[in-house]
This record gives structure tokens, C-alpha cells and sequence, in this order.
């Protein structure tokens, strides 16, 4: 957290954070004194449960509803946002929405590419560029994005999704250059299994032998990381992708 004489309020934007690894990063940046902006797309009833445990740790927290594949949309609550908290600012921002659409490319159909293009790397311009001006004013931030393993080598039946992690990738490494002159850090965490909503359609008895740590990761796992990254302590690492995978290569 930066540490100066402005006195707003500090905020940290987590995209998707009404579930899974969202979630539980909205509690960890709680528990580092951040006032956590729980983004969701449509589970408004899972959003108020991360509301719930955020305040358990004796901070507040806000819901704020916006689909990420809809750049006017998110434009505007983001905009809205910032008009309607002057004493506030967002100094920390989790690009973590995402969703898998997975099929070999043969079959897949068009809107299973574009969804998923637009949900995990469109999302990231579209919820990243209206915060940037702020950032760069105050000479600080810190930006993570949730890319994937899937992202690094590619895994079969993930076209769109491995596109999209990639292009976040890429997109992290050269917007870090961008902006390091100004205080502001961009990285990316590339997560391999990790036990929520969007793996539990996943055989785990059978994928845990491919995984020398031998079991999926827990959202708390990735919390930690992603926590450290939001922190003052991690100032010199910028466009930088770290996995936590159990160990898989
Ligand atoms: P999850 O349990 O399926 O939760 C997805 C979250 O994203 C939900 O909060 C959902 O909101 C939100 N979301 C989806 N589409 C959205 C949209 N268009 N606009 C705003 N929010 C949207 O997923 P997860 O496993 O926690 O994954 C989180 C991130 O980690 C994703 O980017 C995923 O690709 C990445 N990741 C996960 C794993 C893994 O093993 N789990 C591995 C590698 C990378 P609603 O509740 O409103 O639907």
C-alpha cells in the first residue's frame, strides 16, 4: 500500500471475485487493509457471500456488477466508480474473470472462441485502461492478471483459451515496460489445477498423477501469491508470469 499524505481511501479491484480464486484473493487483499471491489458477472448471491467473509475480517467491501466482455459496460461502472468516490482510489487490480469454453478446434464453434476471447483477454483492456490515468498520476499500482498454465505451453482442447491466456501474457510484458517508470507493476500469475467451480468437471483422481505435488491447489494458494505481488515488498518485480502449479513443467 502506498504510503502518502491523501488520506483516500485505497481499494483493490478483483474481477470474478464472486467465486473461487476471486474470491479468496477479495478476502487475502482485505486482510492487507484494502477495501476490496468484488466485481461479479451475474451470481449476485455467491458475491455477497465473499461481501460476508471480507467484512469477517473486520474491513468493508463493495459489489459491483459489470461483464468484462462488454468494454462500454464495464467503461461506464468503472467511470461511475471513480465519480462517485472522489476520496477513494483503486490501487490494486486483479484481472481474475475468466471462463473455459474447451473443445478440440475442429468442432468448436465460433462463439466458443469469441466468448472466451473476449471474457479473458478483452476483459483485461477493457477493466485495466480506465485505471491506468490514476495510477500513473499517483506513481503507483499494481496490476495482476490471472493468466493460466494453459497459456505458457498450450494444452490440447484449449485453443481459445490458451489464445487468450497468451495474449494476456504478452500483454502483461509489454505494458509493464510501459509504465515501470512510474511506479506501477504488471505481472502475471499462471496457475496450473486449482479446486473451484471451474474445475470441477475435471477428473482430479486421474489429473493429480501428472502433478509431482501430487493434488489440485487450493484459491487461498494463489491468494498468498497474488497478495505478495499487491504488496510494497514486491516493487522490483514487473512483467514477470509465476507459476504455481504443483510442480508441473
Ligand atoms: P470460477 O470458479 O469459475 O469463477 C469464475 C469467476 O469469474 C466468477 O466470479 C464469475 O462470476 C466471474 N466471471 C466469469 N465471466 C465473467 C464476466 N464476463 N464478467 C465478470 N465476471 C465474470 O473460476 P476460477 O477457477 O476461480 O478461475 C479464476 C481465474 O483463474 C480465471 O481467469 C481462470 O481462467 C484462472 N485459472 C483457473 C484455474 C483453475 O484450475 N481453477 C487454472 C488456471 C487459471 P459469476 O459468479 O457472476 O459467474
Amino acid at each position: 500500500m502506498k504510503k502518502d499524505t491523501d488520506n483516500r481511501k485505497r481499494y483493490a479491484l478483483v474481477t470474478g471475485a464472486s467465486r473461487g480464486i476471486g474470491r479468496a484473493i477479495a478476502i487475502r487483499l482485505a486482510g492487507m487493509g484494502y477495501c476490496p471491489i468484488i466485481n461479479y458477472h451475474t451470481n449476485e448471491e455467491a458475491a455477497h457471500q465473499t461481501l460476508a467473509s471480507v467484512r469477517q475480517t473486520g474491513m468493508e467491501g463493495e459489489l459491483l456488477a459489470f461483464d468484462v466482455a462488454d468494454g462500454p459496460a464495464t467503461n461506464s461502472a468503472l467511470t461511475t466508480w471513480m465519480e462517485t468516490h472522489p476520496d477513494g482510489v483503486i490501487e490494486v487490480v486483479v484481472n481474475n474473470a475468466g471462463i473455459r469454453r474447451d473443445g478440440l478446434m475442429l468442432w468448436m464453434a465460433d462463439s466458443d472462441w469469441y466468448d472466451v476471447l473476449r471474457t479473458n483477454l478483452d476483459g483485461f483492456f477493457h477493466v485495466t485502461q480506465p485505471l491506468l490515468k490514476e495510477m500513473l498520476v499517483r506513481k503507483y499500482g499494481r496490476i495482476i492478471n490471472i493468466v493460466s498454465l494453459s497459456g505458457i505451453k498450450g494444452l490440447p482442447g484449449q485453443t481459445n483459451y490458451a489464445a487468450a491466456k497468451g495474449g494476456v501474457i504478452a500483454a502483461t510484458r509489454a505494458l509493464a515496460q510501459e509504465v515501470a517508470k512510474k511506479g506501477v507493476t504488471v505481472n502475471a500469475v499462471a496457475p496450473g489445477f486449482i479446486r473451484t467451480d471451474m474445475t470441477g468437471d475435471l477428473d482430479e483422481a486421474t489429473l493429480r498423477k501428472s502433478i509431482p505435488a501430487g493434488r489440485f491447489g487450493e484459491p487461498q494458494e494463489v491468494a498468498d501469491l497474488v497478495a505478495f505481488l499487491a504488496s510494497e515488498n514486491a516493487s522490483y518485480i514487473t512483467g514477470e508470469v509465476i507459476s504455481i502449479n504443483g510442480g508441473i513443467y
